[in-house]
């Protein structure tokens, strides 16, 4: 009889362990959650080696707890979705940059909710332009049509428009609030938008209306119980703009030129260095395989690598 209780004691403690260590992520670190914002398109010359980086002051003020990498590059297209597929995939494709074509490979997003077995309302690609819907799911046959995050892009989705970035916030707040997600994507068109305008104040002023928005999104979330010490937020573009004095300026992007490729890297959160300017040569990829790596799993089908140098000692 006591061999018989012994045997199942052994048999439910092994089946709890099995179930309840599914759900934990079992990396070291103290990050839960993480948030990705995308500012599109600011060139690096106007955002960290702007003069007293005078259009990112809460970036700026933020990096006493952060870190910023001053040698990070997009090395694929420099172009919206290609760049957005690139971080989130971990994988350079050249990819349409109309919202015409699906990446071929599946997204941070998509393994974290498979890994996890988490709810599709954990997830989530929040945007002004309508056309980073696309970054929702991949080609690949073994991913296709499964796992995938919420969307909320644009106008009403797909083939609608972008929207002001002011809505995009709003969104921001009443997701962050109602559902709680664990990953989140944010796209902010402004910098770009004005910029293809020809509209330099309106470029520079879409670069300091964002950096507004970074700045209140991190005070919700460390004023948040659920978030507080446990999420991670990192502050990236999908591409920079010609050098100045090169082709049409800061009107236009797309090629190899350091003003395109040359782009920024700010991460805060409780697995970061602080007050630490990171000169180490990191790119695009690399902040897939960064964000798999703290919250516990590999991304076989990313080329990027883990951005160590910015990390802090596992506890
Ligand atoms: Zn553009
Ligand atoms: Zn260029």
């Amino acid at each position: 009889m006591r061999i018989k209780t012994f045997l199942l004691f052994i048999c439910i403690s092994t089946t709890l362990f099995f179930c309840c260590s599914k759900d934990i992520p079992i990396s070291g670190y103290k990050t839960q959650n993480v948030i990705l914002i995308v500012v599109d398109g600011p060139r690096y010359s106007e955002t960290w080696d702007f003069i007293n980086r005078s259009f990112i002051p809460n970036r700026s003020a933020m990096l006493q707890e952060g870190v910023v990498c001053e040698n990070f590059y997009n090395n694929g297209t420099t172009s919206t979705v290609p760049g957005h597929v690139a971080m989130c995939t971990g994988f350079y494709q050249n990819i349409n940059n109309g919202g015409n074509e699906y990446p071929s490979e599946p997204s941070v997003l998509q393994y974290w909710l498979k890994t996890y077995n988490q709810n599709s309302s954990k997830a989530w690609i929040i945007s002004s332009k309508d056309k980073l819907a696309v970054l929702a799911d991949c080609t690949n046959p073994e991913w296709h049509n499964t796992f995938k995050p919420s969307i909320d892009c644009g106008n009403l989705g797909l083939g609608t428009g972008y929207r002001e970035d002011s809505t995009t916030y709003k969104k921001v707040k009443t997701v962050l609030a109602n559902y709680h997600p664990t990953l989140m994507l944010i796209n902010f068109k402004q910098p770009d938008a004005a910029a293809h305008a020809g509209d330099s104040l309106g470029y520079i002023q879409g670069i300091m209306d964002t950096d507004n928005y970074i700045a209140s999104i991190w005070q919700y979330i460390q004023n948040d119980e659920y978030y507080k010490n446990k999420t991670t937020l990192i502050v990236t573009n999908d591409h920079g703009r010609h050098t100045a004095g090169y082709l049409d300026g800061f009107i236009s992007h797309g090629d190899t030129c350091q003003g395109c490729k040359h782009i920024e890297f700010f991460g805060i959160g409780p697995d970061f260095k602080k007050n630490f300017v990171c000169s180490t040569y990191y790119e695009q990829i690399d902040i897939a395989t960064t964000i798999a790596h703290l919250l516990g799993f590999k991304m076989p089908t990313s080329n990027g690598k883990v951005m160590d140098n910015i990390l802090l000692k596992k506890n």
